[in-house]
Parts: C-alpha cells; structure tokens; sequence
C-alpha cells in the first residue's frame, strides 16, 4: 500500500485539515511554502493520465471545495496549484496529489 492510502486509511497519521467522499486535503510533511497542502484522492490513481473522463470529476470537485475552503486554509492572499507526474517532474509518490502552496508571496518561477 502507498503512503498516501496509508494516510487515507488511517495506518500512519497525518495533519487532515478536509475530508470528504472523495478526497482529503492533509498538510505536507515537508513544506516548501509558508502554507502547503496535499489534495489527495481517496480512490488510488498513480497520476492523472490513469484516470478516466468519469473518475476525473473527483479532481473538478476537489477544486471546487478548494475554492470553498480558500479562506479557512489561511488563503486568501492567493495559492498556486502543482501536480507532478513523472520522472521528469519529480514525481516522488505514485498517488495522484494535487500541491496547495501559499501563506506568503511565492517566487515568480518554479525553480
Ligand atoms: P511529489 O514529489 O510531487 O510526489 O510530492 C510528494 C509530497 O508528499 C512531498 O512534498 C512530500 O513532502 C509529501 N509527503 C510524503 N510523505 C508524506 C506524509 N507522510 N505526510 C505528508 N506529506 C508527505
Ligand atoms: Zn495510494
């Protein structure tokens, strides 16, 4: 099982700041902004491309309660949304997650 079903499934803990059905919003264990969440799937999907048009409404949701939540995640300044995928992205866990950073002024590249 990958470390993020384990989170999902309660086996090692986590910072959860949301739940639903479908997915959960959890703190990152090591913050590279001020603010940086995880927007997690519960279903396990490795990246995007192994889900179907159907199974990508849980991620067009997951945006939508993001943008609901923006104020209470401490927010409101902005966010910048990152999902790797691959090597070439650096990619370190095989479970599709969406990064949520801000909480301060970001650089204006990525690297
Ligand atoms: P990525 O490199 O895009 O696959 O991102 C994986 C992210 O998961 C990294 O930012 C890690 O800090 C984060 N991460 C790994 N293990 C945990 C954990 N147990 N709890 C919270 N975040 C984690
Ligand atoms: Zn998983």
């Amino acid at each position: 099982m990958c470390v993020f079903c384990k989170i999902i499934k309660g086996v090692i803990p986590s910072q959860k700041m949301y739940e639903d059905n479908d997915i959960i919003i959890i703190k990152d264990i090591n913050p590279e902004a001020k603010l940086h969440y995880l927007m997690i799937p519960k279903q396990h999907f490795a990246n995007i491309c192994e889900m179907t048009e159907e199974q990508s409404i849980i991620m067009a949701r997951g945006f939508r309660t993001l943008a609901k939540l923006t104020s209470s995640l401490g927010l409101d300044g902005g966010f910048r949304l990152i999902s790797n995928k691959g090597k070439d992205a650096c990619q370190s866990v095989e479970h599709l997650h969406v990064h949520i950073l801000g909480g301060e002024q970001l650089p204006e590249r990525i690297n």
